[in-house]
């Protein structure tokens, strides 16, 4: 068949896909029947759920980074490049330094990426966990914090749309094991009528919230910050004083993706919500964050997604038709506090219902930090 794969992005749906395809098809890539080039821009794979382990001083960077080198099967060429367009028409790529990349099928999982500058004063007047400078400027924040109100503001879309409520739980009880939590006001907010986007999930944290005095505001969407004032401003005409901001900002689809001249206002690219085909496009396939799919930008969704664009790239390889599709599938441990958690299990069709919190739910929640390793090369 002598086919290039070229899959850009080396986060979770990437390294998934790249593996997963190389390990399914030993054959046909050591004849060099089919050549599977990964491209990403960074040299060091990152495990973005531990920034929130980071922000509370249980984990540094180091255990969430492996080198990308490190994490693949050796029937994939790594290219580091910084991808700067995808030629639709001419089917190729191109690097910042002018190097061009032909592909037969292309898979994109270039992710999301939350933007400071949405609203004014937040880059300067904000901390965050969403990235790994963040998260240590919030670690070496919150361990000086000792009295004052800390606002948490959060805009849509973003990625993990458990984690900011995750954060504010385990805030609650840092503070408590701190025996500091009487001095510390913690006000969560949420730009729609609930406290999350879910109506299953927002009854079940509102009831947390409201049984340990964590104080909330709807309907809360944030226009301007002033720094010097350490005011938040909402749409809706709330002026919020507070001593440390957290903030999630609503996320962007990769630059790349925005200056290729394709996906929606946001920089996602429209996607078949079963085939995870690019829509209008027979030899592209997208997966994890940077799809339009109205389902959470999780790293579980693109774990799931990968599966299904494996089967369909084989398929296609091989000349027939792709028949696999994603149902939707989503898993998300959310941690209700610094030793418990719970988990979520929906896909288009099903609702989440969170699971009654436990430790052992805490405790499986740290194990998969550990086991995702394995998960992203595909040994397991
Ligand atoms: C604080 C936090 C907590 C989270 N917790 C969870 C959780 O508990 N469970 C869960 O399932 N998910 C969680 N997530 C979300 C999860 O990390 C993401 O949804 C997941 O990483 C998305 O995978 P992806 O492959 O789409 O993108 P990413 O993993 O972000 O990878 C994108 C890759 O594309 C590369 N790239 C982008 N543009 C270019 C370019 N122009 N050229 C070359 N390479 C490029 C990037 O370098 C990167 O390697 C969390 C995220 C955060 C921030």
């Amino acid at each position: 068949m002598d086919k290039r794969v070229v899959v850009l992005g080396g986060g979770v749906g990437g390294t998934m896909v790249a593996n997963s395809l190389a390990r399914s098809i030993p054959d046909e890539v050591r004849r060099g029947n089919v050549k599977i080039t990964l491209l990403s821009n960074e040299e060091k794979h990152t495990y973005q759920p531990g920034f929130l382990f980071m922000a509370l001083n249980e984990g540094r960077l180091e255990q969430f980074q492996r080198k990308e080198k490190t994490m693949l099967h050796p029937g994939v060429d790594l290219v580091l490049d910084n991808i700067v367009k995808i030629d639709r028409d001419g089917k190729r790529l191109i690097g910042e330094k002018g190097t061009v990349y032909p592909y037969d099928f292309l898979v994109i999982s270039t992710g999301s990426f939350p933007d400071f500058d949405s609203v004014p004063g937040l880059a300067e007047g904000s901390y965050n966990f969403y990235t790994a400078e963040g998260a240590v400027k919030l670690r070496e924040a919150l361990a000086n914090f000792r009295r004052g109100r800390i606002l948490i503001t959060i805009d849509v879309p973003h990625k993990c749309p458990a984690a900011p409520l995750e954060m504010t739980l385990m805030l609650d009880d840092y503070f408590r094991t701190r025996e500091l939590r009487d001095q510390v006001d913690i006000l969560y907010t949420y730009p729609i009528g609930r406290v999350h986007a879910l109506q299953s999930i927002a009854d079940w944290a509102q009831e947390e919230f409201e049984s340990r005095d964590i104080k909330y505001e709807t309907f809360f969407n944030l226009t301007e910050v002033n720094p010097q004032l350490k005011v938040a401003t909402s749409l809706e005409g709330s002026e919020v004083q507070y001593d440390l901001l957290i903030s999630v900002p609503a996320h962007k689809g990769a630059q790349v993706i925005r200056d290729s001249g394709f996906g929606d206002e946001q920089g996602f690219i429209p996607t078949d919500r079963h085939s995870l085909k690019m829509l209008g496009e027979d030899s592209i396939f997208v997966l994890g964050d940077a799809t339009n799919l109205p389902i959470s930008k999780a790293g579980s969704t693109a774990h799931y997604q990968a599966d299904v664009v494996v089967q369909n790239l084989i398929s296609e390889l091989n000349g027939l038709p792709s028949t696999a599709m994603y149902d939707g599938k989503v898993f998300c441990f959310v941690e209700s506090s610094m030793n418990q958690a719970s988990y979520v299990e929906f896909n288009y069709t099903h609702p989440p219902q969170p699971a009654e919190p436990s430790k052992m739910l805490h405790w499986f929640k740290l194990a998969y930090n550990e086991v995702y390793w394995l998960s992203a090369r595909g040994l397991l």
